[in-house]
């Protein structure tokens, strides 16, 4: 590193010495640079939550920066903490975490978050606040382990259409803490959504830290990318109807694994993604109801799964596009290259299968059948 003077003129004129910092090493770009396509890692953390983003553009310490969307499950340690540092070198970043979102405090998503902190830096994190008990020790243990790490590390609780700056990406936050979007996201028209009329609506189960999911858009020129979390049926309704304030996506992570208490056709077919990535294990998530409704949606090509689903029903895609078939997998894991075209390419991790998704969609067919 090279060390220069920096407000050298400003600091004369006070009579001060001037400030000293560190430089981006020589040949370094300038922050804000695009230096290629955005990478998103489906981590696989057995039926939790661990999304890898690495940034297209330079960030401030002159390396793209890294983005992840909870780091996965408590147990067995350190296992999903690996799993997330073998996608940091997958990419060729450094292990670091420069922005992370703990989704909400069930031990699948949140549980991770200590062993995470003790193997690498994180610089900043954004989780919903104050915790709802839920007297539930399987989902608290994970949020136990991670009041230390909160403690010690910059927490930020965003609000509904906040962004999150994360270098050459667009990331609105779309709910948190029971809070949702109330006006369209940008460059999204308001207009009555025909996926509207009547939506079948639910009884939620008992979990209310799931209703206080962090959900984002991540927009990256024409690519546009989904992650709700596990937020709920009825709040998923809410986000697109009366007026779809989320307009479409290429890229759509399945609702809550997958699981029957998420993933509304409302929502699904309203965002209309071309492609859809599902984080379940072989029992959770990954009910019949979710792949009936993401293999309908209108614009749908490919779904895409961490693993083989069991359950009854089941309608699982072929073979090259499922990255796990047993429970105790080394942890395949499904990258997504998105490019600012809106293009794609999807590799399966298991066997380095890759499909391109070219940047021109097919012509969406709606109906209201
Ligand atoms: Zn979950």
């Amino acid at each position: 590193m090279i060390a220069v003077a920096l407000g050298t003129a400003a600091a004369a004129q006070m009579g001060q010495a001037p400030v000293v910092v560190d430089a981006p090493a020589a040949g370094a770009q300038a922050p804000g640079t695009v230096v290629g396509p955005l990478e998103i890692y489906f981590i696989d953390t057995e039926g939790g939550q661990s999304v890898l983003l690495v940034s297209p553009a330079i960030g401030m310490y002159g390396t793209r920066e890294t983005f992840l969307i909870d780091p996965g499950n408590l147990n067995p340690p350190g296992r999903d903490a690996e799993r997330i540092i073998a996608a940091l070198k997958d990419a060729g970043v450094p292990e670091r975490i420069d922005h992370m979102i703990v989704s909400h405090y069930h031990g699948d998503h949140v549980g991770g978050a200590a062993a995470l902190a003790d193997k690498v830096t994180i610089r900043r994190v954004y989780d919903p606040g104050a915790v709802t008990p839920e007297l539930n020790g399987n989902r608290e243990s994970g949020f136990m382990a991670y009041l230390p790490v909160r403690n010690i590390l910059p927490v930020s609780v965003p609000k509904a259409g906040q962004k999150i700056p994360v270098a050459g990406l667009d990331v609105t936050v779309v709910s948190v803490a029971g809070e949702l979007l109330k006006t369209p996201l940008n460059g999204v028209r308001r207009s009555a959504n025909s996926q509207c009329n009547n939506p079948m609506r639910q009884i939620q189960d008992n979990t209310p830290n799931n209703a206080e999911s962090i959900g984002v858009v991540v927009e990256f020129g024409k690519f546009r990318y989904l992650d709700l979390a596990d937020l709920t049926w009825n709040q998923e309704i809410e986000l697109v109807c009366p007026n779809n304030l989320l307009g479409q996506v290429q890229l759509y992570r399945t609702t809550r694994h997958g699981a029957q208490w998420s993933g509304s056709p409302a929502l699904v077919h309203s965002v209309q993604p071309r492609v859809a990535v599902m984080n379940n294990n072989p029992t959770k998530g990954g009910v019949a109801l979710t792949f009936k409704t993401v293999k309908s949606s209108p614009g749908l090509e490919d779904l895409w799964q961490l693993h083989w689903s069991e359950n009854p029903g089941a309608q699982n895609s072929a073979e090259n596009m499922v990255a796990n078939f047993t429970k105790d997998d080394p942890g395949h894991f499904i990258r997504v290259t998105a490019r600012n075209d809106g293009s794609m390419t999807v590799k399966n991790g298991r066997n380095g299968f890759t499909k391109e998704y070219s940047a021109s969609r097919a012509p969406v067919v709606t109906s209201s059948r």
